[in-house]
Parts: C-alpha cells; sequence; structure tokens
C-alpha cells in the first residue's frame, strides 16, 4: 500500500527527511507519494489538486533536494527556481513552507516578490542571487521588464493554483515568464480543476507531464457538516449575532461577496460587539498579514475576507465557515468550506441564503452533488429575523454564554432558539445527510437539484426542490410538535 512509504522512501535526502520530523511530518499523503520520486528524476508534473492536498511539500522538496545537490551560488539577479502564485497570502505560505523544509540542512535562500509592498527591498534580495523565488506574476513581470530579474538561469517553475492566475487575468504574464524562463527547466503546475484553459496551459508549458490527482488529505473535506439558513438580505445581521452568541464558533471565518460588503459586516460585528478582522483586496499587504496573524494566532476570533483573499489560506483549527453571502461562482463554495475541517478536524459550514441567491444556492447544490439541509422560511424572514418552525427541533437550544447584541439588530426570540441548534459544536456529528466530499466531486446534473420545483422563478416568491419542501415540512411539523408538548 503506497500510503504506508516514508519520506525516506520517496528517495529524498535525509537532511530534508529530517526536517520534515521536525515539522512533524511523518507520512507522506497521497500526493506526496506519487509525485515526489518522479520530480526528483526531473519529470513535468499537472497536479490536479487543491489547498489540504499537501501539494507545496510535493513540488517544493523535490526542487529543495535538486537545488541542495547543486554547487556554488545562484548568479545575482536570478532565480534557480520560480514559484508563481495568485495570491500574496499564499505567496506568503509557500515561503514559510519552502523555509521550514529546508530547515537549517543547508542555507535555502528564498525572496517574496509581491505587489503591493515596497519593491526597493525585493530587489536587493535578488541582485545578491536566490535559491528560490515566490512571485505573484504581476509584480515579477514589472521587475523582469525593468530589468532587475534574469530568468534565464532558472531551472524549476512551480504555478500553484493555476486555475485561479488565469481566472485572475494572469495568463499573459504568465506565458511570458515561461518563456524568458526558456525550455531547460523543470516545469509542475497546480490547478484545483482541469478546465479547458487549463488543458491548453498545460499543453503549452509542460513536457510529457505525470499526472497526479488528490483530494484534500483524506478525511478531511468528508468531516464539513454543510447547513442552509434561509434568511432575508437584511436579516442576515441578526442571524449571524445569533450564532456567534455561541462559543461553539471558536475560530470563524465569514465570506462577504465583493470588498465593500466585508467591509460592511466587519463593522456591524464590531457594532454589535463581535471584534473581527478584515481581509480583501483594497487592504495594504502589511493589514492583510496583520490581520491573518491575529486569526491564526487566536487574538481574533473572527475573519471577513473576500474569495480571492482567502484562497489558499491555510489556516488551522477554523471551527465554522459562515457564507454571509453565496458565491457567484459555485467553485468558491467549495473553496471556502475547505477552510474549515483541515488535516483531519471537523467543521461546520453555515450559508445565509436569501431571496436573490436561491439561483446560487441551486448551482452550488449541482455542483457538489447534493441538496443541502435548509432552515428557515424565506417568505417570513425579510425584516427581522428567521421566523420559521425550529430545525432540528429533535434538540433543544444550545446553552452558553452571549455576547452583547445591538438592540437594532436583536432577531426574535424564536429565532435565538432555532439558531442554537444550528451553532452545533464540530465534534458532533452531522444530523439529517451523509456527509459529502465536495472537492472531486463530478460535475453534472443530480438527479434532484436541475431545476427549481415548480417551473420559473418568480420574484419575491421562493421555490425549492421537492426534497427541500419535504425536509421543511418535516421541520415545521417537528416544531409545532415540540410547541405543543
Ligand atoms: P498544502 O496542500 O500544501 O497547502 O498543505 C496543506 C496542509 O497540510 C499544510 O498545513 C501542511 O503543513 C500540511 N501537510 C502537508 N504535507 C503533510 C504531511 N505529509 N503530513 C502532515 N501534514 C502535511
Amino acid at each position: 500500500m503506497t500510503l504506508l512509504k516514508t519520506f525516506h522512501d520517496l528517495g529524498l535526502p535525509q537532511p530534508l527527511v529530517s526536517s520534515l520530523e521536525a515539522a512533524g511530518f511523518s507520512t507522506p499523503t497521497k500526493i506526496q507519494v506519487e509525485a515526489i520520486p518522479s520530480l526528483l528524476k526531473g519529470r513535468d508534473m499537472l497536479g490536479i489538486a487543491q489547498t489540504g492536498s499537501g501539494k507545496t511539500a510535493a513540488f517544493g522538496l523535490p526542487i529543495l533536494a535538486a537545488l541542495m545537490a547543486l554547487p556554488g551560488r545562484p548568479r545575482p539577479m536570478s532565480a534557480r527556481a520560480l514559484i508563481l502564485a495568485p495570491t500574496r497570502e499564499l505567496a506568503v505560505q509557500i515561503d514559510e513552507a519552502i523555509r521550514s523544509f529546508a530547515g537549517s540542512a543547508k542555507r535555502i535562500s528564498t525572496v517574496l516578490v509581491l505587489g503591493g509592498v515596497s519593491r526597493h527591498s525585493q530587489i536587493q534580495k535578488i541582485a545578491k542571487g536566490v535559491d528560490v523565488m515566490i512571485a505573484t506574476p504581476g509584480r515579477l513581470q514589472d521587475l523582469v521588464d525593468d530589468g532587475k530579474v534574469w530568468l534565464s538561469e532558472t531551472r524549476f517553475l512551480v504555478l500553484d493554483e493555476a486555475d485561479r492566475m488565469l481566472d485572475m487575468g494572469f495568463i499573459g504574464p504568465v506565458k511570458a515568464l515561461a518563456k524568458a524562463i526558456g525550455h531547460k527547466r523543470q516545469t509542475m503546475l497546480f490547478s484545483a480543476t482541469m478546465a479547458p484553459n487549463i488543458a491548453d496551459l498545460a499543453k503549452d508549458l509542460l513536457n510529457d507531464p505525470l499526472r497526479v490527482e488528490a483530494a484534500p488529505q483524506g478525511s478531511t473535506v468528508v468531516k464539513i457538516d454543510q447547513r442552509v439558513i434561509l434568511a432575508g438580505a437584511k436579516a442576515k445581521r441578526g442571524v449571524l449575532n445569533e450564532l456567534l452568541a455561541d462559543e461553539a464558533l471558536e475560530k470563524v471565518i465569514i465570506f462577504a461577496r465583493t470588498k465593500h460588503g466585508a467591509d460592511r459586516v466587519t463593522k456591524n460585528l464590531g457594532i454589535d460587539g463581535h471584534e473581527a478582522a478584515a481581509i480583501h483586496g483594497n487592504k495594504t499587504q502589511n493589514a492583510r498579514q496583520a490581520a491573518l496573524k491575529g486569526f491564526a494566532s487566536g487574538a481574533k476570533r473572527i475573519l471577513v475576507a473576500t474569495d480571492i483573499a482567502a484562497r489558499g489560506i491555510d489556516v488551522p483549527g477554523i471551527t465554522h465557515v459562515i457564507n454571509y453571502e453565496l458565491p457567484d461562482d459555485a467553485e468558491n463554495y467549495v473553496h471556502r468550506i475547505g477552510r474549515t475541517g483541515r488535516n483531519g478536524a471537523s467543521g461546520i459550514a453555515i450559508t445565509l441564503c436569501d431571496g436573490t441567491e436561491r439561483s446560487k444556492l441551486r448551482d452550488i447544490e449541482r455542483l457538489i452533488r447534493r441538496t443541502l439541509p435548509v432552515s428557515g422560511d424565506l417568505n417570513l424572514a425579510n425584516t427581522t429575523g428567521v421566523k420559521a418552525a425550529p430545525a432540528g427541533a429533535d434538540r433543544g437550544p444550545r446553552p452558553g454564554p452571549r455576547t452583547p447584541r445591538n438592540p437594532k439588530t436583536q432577531a426574535p426570540r424564536r429565532a435565538e432558539r432555532q439558531m442554537g441548534a444550528f451553532a452545533g459544536h464540530a465534534d458532533e456529528p452531522a444530523r439529517s445527510q451523509p456527509h459529502h466530499q465536495p472537492s472531486d466531486a463530478p460535475r453534472g446534473k443530480p438527479a434532484h437539484a436541475g431545476k427549481p420545483a415548480g417551473g420559473k422563478d418568480k420574484p419575491g416568491k421562493q421555490r425549492w426542490t421537492r426534497s427541500q419542501k419535504n425536509a421543511a415540512k418535516a421541520r415545521r411539523e417537528g416544531g409545532r410538535r415540540e410547541r405543543v408538548a
């Protein structure tokens, strides 16, 4: 059984194996087992994998092994290996990982080349020559154009989260940078999906690549308990307060659709007594790093983020993901909820969905091929809180200390009771549906989630699939019974 292999079995040099042991990595993940031996032999690679699979070590370790075997020092103004990443946060994370793998065995120099911060110190570091450059494409292209970096000495090229780089419009710089490196290179391309534009790019840049597909590590995503609360746009703030009143929500990432939305949610959270850090594209790089650090260290319980800023973030111990707004692109839902339930831990993802977002919810259900358990009644939820029969009527409210709330946004008591049942502990089993592993779910139309039940949508009127209606009815009846009793 391949997964029982050790890092030593994969052919890595002892100093790297030792630093992996020191970092607590004893067993390689699937992608590491499959990729490392071939990469050590110099083969190109196409990895269909996302954050959580262990891909950074899969490409980073063979590159480090090769660099450690090279004589001399890197030439001035050049980098021996180039790793391109779509966002600054992911680049910072990769840099940290590479430096921890390299340990103290042999000094490996790295440089981060990122937009949004001063070019000066980056240029100074590059001037001396570096082993590994981790860069976002836009800034690196600028430095290359200005003659501050020579890529002709680069022998290793990694494109991490290539799908996101293309989504962000980096196709031009990515191709230009690969061209500047030339053909004498080993190339590794990683993408969460195998969309046609990725296939084209892979064909362009890779030479007879090894192809490896890997979901996030084993049991991680399977353990995410996913729920939807129907709440009108105006009711969401109250519902969020109700959820956050539960201490079980220890480390929470809240997703908004836009930068403006993220700022609004953060501001309202502050008014309502919940201190939160925010991370999005309008923040300076320093502010983004400070927000991430505060959240990762536990100093801040809540991080509010947009999709792009949060891509690739790997903060351990996130207990809950709350989708305050649904993403425009259903695939981002999968990336969002993947922030929790990492490294074998369980996690809960709660999505607040208003009337205008129903089609987005259907797109998500189609993508992940399951109907998400829904609570709340949208027709009653547009002004205050969610007024519907209690979901999970089999369980009572979760007692717990309440944080101070703004009287303006206080939701009705009934909503509080209902939300108490939602803010479950991460270690509780899912109630109503089998867990699902969205990351490798094939696309396609499930039997249950293709069209909205009852024909075309009418504005202001809620339409759900038959199974969602039945589930809502069962919850209402359960709630009635509970009230009578
Ligand atoms: P990545 O997919 O590279 O973003 O890695 C996701 C997380 O898995 C990071 O927190 C890594 O530290 C961790 N990780 C990577 N490889 C291993 C391994 N072999 N054993 C345990 N944890 C790992």
